[in-house]
This record gives C-alpha cells, structure tokens and sequence, in this order.
C-alpha cells in the first residue's frame, strides 16, 4: 500500500469567481509546492472544462495524470433544496452519461458558467442518478450556514435528508470551519468518513491544497479512493489536514446583513438585563456578561430559533436583521455529546495555518497576495521542501537557520499555543501574534 495526499475539491475558470489563471500548469505548479499527489478536477460537467480535462489527461498507473500529478474527476452540484454536494466519477464516459441524465432538469449546467450547476433534483433523487452510473456523493462543507446540509433551520441528520439513500453516501466534507473534533460532537455521524478538501477557487497556495486527505491505497485511481471512502480491503483515509477551524469564513455566528461576527466576553460589572451591555467595532459585536459562557449558550438557543436581531444594523440603520448561527454554534445546537466520540475508524486531524498567513503575520502585511509573501513563500518550498512537510515535519532547528521569526510560529502551531481571531460570515480567521 501507498500513500497519497489528496485535494479532493476545488473549482474551475467556470465557477463564478474563480480565478482566471487556474490550469492544470498552475494546479500542478501548486500541488508540487505543497506536496499533494492527487487533486480533483474540479468543474468536470462543465463542457469547456470538460474537454481541457479530457485532451490533456492521461492514463496511467490506473489513474489519470498530468505532469506527475494525479486527478480524479469531480464536481460540485447544487440541489433543489439548495444544497451542495461534492461528487467523483469513475471516468468520463460515466461524467457524459450523467451530465446528459442532468441536462432536462439543469439550467446552467452546459453554461459558460455552469461549473458548478444547480439541478431540480432533490438530495434522494441525485443520489440514486449518479450511484446508477458509478459515480459517488457526498454533502459538501456540510456544516456551512449557507447551501449545506445542516445549515440552520435545514436539516439534523443524514437519513433525514437522504431518506432511503442513505446507504450510498458514506462521505461528507468537513468544511473549512469544521474538523474531526467538531464533527463528531454529531453522533450521526459515526459511520461516514470525512473529507478535508480545500474548495479552491484559485491555485493560489493560500487556497489550493490548504486541506487535504492523506489515503493509504494502492493506485492514484478513483476506485481506490472509493474503497478507502468505504473503508473496505485495508483501504483508508489515515490522516486529515486542514485549517484551523477558528481560521475558516464561517466558524463564528454573525448578522446576516453587516456579517459583524458575536463574541462573548467576561465583565464582573455587567447589568443582569440579558444583552443590553455590548461594544461595536467595524467587524465585531461584543458582548459582555458575569458568566460569558452561560449567556452565550442562551443567546445560540434564540438565534437557532431565528429570535435575535443585529444590534449594529438596529442601532445604525434602523433595520431588523437577523443573526445566523456558525458552523461552531449549529454543531452545538445538533450535538449530541459535549466531547467528540470518535469512532475507531476516524483518523487523526491536524488542524493547520497555511504557510502563506505565518509569512504574513512575520512580515506584518494584510493581504495575501503582495509579490513580498510570494518570494518569501518560494524560497522557503526551495530552501526547505513542500509545504507540508515545513509546517509537520520539519525540524525546528532547520526552519530557524532560515528565519526566526517562522520557527517561533510554526513552533508555537505545533504546540497548539496560537491564539486565533474566529472568522464568520464569510471572512475569514486570524492569527493574533505578539513577536
Ligand atoms: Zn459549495
Ligand atoms: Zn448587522
């Protein structure tokens, strides 16, 4: 057996904002600089997408191949229920039977844009189409408030949601605002293994590759990753890596119209009226009470019940608009237990800082993309290999020949000693570091 990190979600050109440089020269130049072996093509019903897929990758090794890096066939589709879910096709005759199949009830599916389509098709229905034709599905970011399974007021379990089909779906993706941890506070969990895939709209590093799975399988191919996804002939998933849960767009709970994210914080000298003593600032509501973590649990209970009005917009524009639950604050609301109960099967998690945030926090710049943090990031993928073979498995020692400043961050990562700024509605998590 062999082992293989995979990014098993990203998208095409043909989504809606995706960057316009993503190819597979770029993916791949991405994928060697992180160290992934396998990626998904992403957008592959897409017809444009399609045939670029189709002209360029080979067979080989039982897998299809570009430049050393290996691809699996995927996408990512929307339901009438409004519900992503991420799917894997054996091969391209299977992706043609089946965008043929979705075409009467799609749209935009043969559109320009149509990378990921939507279809009038409800979550059973999908699923019994696509297991006809060999392909596979899972529910995509399952915990996301927008377009997911277990968003709010949208569905508890699985079985709710799949009905009779449950029996085929046997993944689901994590999301960049949930892990291992959180996941399992949902007994229902317990027998679907997980995916942690990046959901890349650019082959930037700060995007692609910023989750990945680590397989244990045989060949780079779609049937040895179905078997590792069903955990059957030894096949298995043994690691998952992806972003810190409190650096993803959606962990923290926030006002669905100025997306200010709500925190709680302790002061001794609250007044006993429930949430009348908070602070504004441009991107924060903070609350202050005694006891922070018994309010707080009483104010998820009323946002889940749609019962709790922005302050902020109340205050500023006279409007009433609701505040949304998180990804953190619904698994509250759906677990069942207060600690994970991991199954036996579940791998570990590591929860990771991409490589691109560390530079930035060194250097003190905001953005992402500045060429500083690019040069930076090149020389050390030069100096000092993959990406994630610095931020896991590199010794300390090495990284402070180089710099520092880096060690003392990735040191800290390791140790799980970094202090993290919640993203939510939609922006993303900091990291707070004091050096
Ligand atoms: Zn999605
Ligand atoms: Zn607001």
């Amino acid at each position: 057996m062999k082992i293989y990190k995979a990014d098993l979600h990203i998208h095409g050109p043909h989504s809606i904002a995706v960057s316009k440089t993503m190819n597979l020269d770029t993916i791949v130049a991405t994928c060697r600089h992180k160290g992934l072996n396998i990626v998904g093509t992403g957008d592959i019903l897409q017809p444009n997408w399609q045939k670029y897929m189709e002209n360029n990758l080979k067979r080989e090794n039982y897998g299809l191949v570009y430049k050393n890096i290996y691809f699996i066939l995927q996408t990512e589709i929307e339901d009438s229920e409004s519900i992503h879910h991420i799917v894997f096709f054996p091969d391209f005759n299977s992706v043609k039977e089946i965008q043929d199949e979705l075409k009467p009830h799609s749209k935009n599916i043969l559109n320009e844009w149509g990378g990921r389509p939507r279809v009038n098709l409800t979550p059973p229905e999908l699923v019994d189409m696509l297991d006809e034709h060999g392909a596979i599905i899972g529910p995509a970011h399952a915990f996301t408030p927008f377009k997911a399974i277990f968003r709010q007021d949208r569905y508890e379990t699985l079985e709710k949601c799949y009905q009779d089909s449950i029996k085929k779906v046997f993944f689901l993706e994590l999301g960049l605002s949930a892990n291992t941890d959180l996941a399992d506070r949902l007994g229902c969990l317990k027998d679907v293994s997980f995916l942690s895939n990046s959901d890349a709209h650019s082959e930037h590093p700060r995007s692609l590759g910023r989750e990945f799975n680590q397989f244990e399988i045989e060949h780079p191919s779609f049937e040895e990753i179905e078997l590792a996804l069903r955990r059957k002939n030894e096949r298995r998933i043994i690691l998952n890596v992806g972003l810190h849960p409190k650096l993803g767009k959606y962990y923290n709970m926030f006002c669905s119209k100025c997306r200010r994210r709500v925190l709680f914080k302790k002061n001794i000298t609250s007044t006993i009226l429930p949430f009348s003593n908070y602070q504004i600032t441009h991107d924060f509501i903070t609350y202050f009470s005694e006891n922070p973590e018994k309010s707080r649990a009483e104010y998820i209970n009323q946002v889940s019940r749609n019962k709790v009005i922005c302050p902020a917009c109340k205050e500023q524009v006279g409007k009433s608009y609701k505040i949304r639950l998180g990804v953190s604050e619904r698994i509250e609301i759906l677990s069942s237990t207060k600690t994970p109960q991991h199954p036996p099967h579940r791998p570990p998690y590591i929860n990771a800082i991409p490589l691109i945030d560390i530079i930035r926090a060194v250097k003190g710049i905001k953005s992402t993309s500045t060429k500083t943090i690019k040069k930076m990031y090149d020389e050390i993928i030069k100096k000092l290999g993959p990406e994630f073979h610095v931020l896991i498995d590199l010794d300390i020692q090495e990284i402070q020949k180089y710099n520092e400043k880096i060690a003392l961050i990735i040191n800290a990562f390791r140790k799980d000693e970094i202090e993290y700024l919640p993203g939510g509605g939609g922006t993303y998590g900091e990291i707070k570091i004091n050096i």
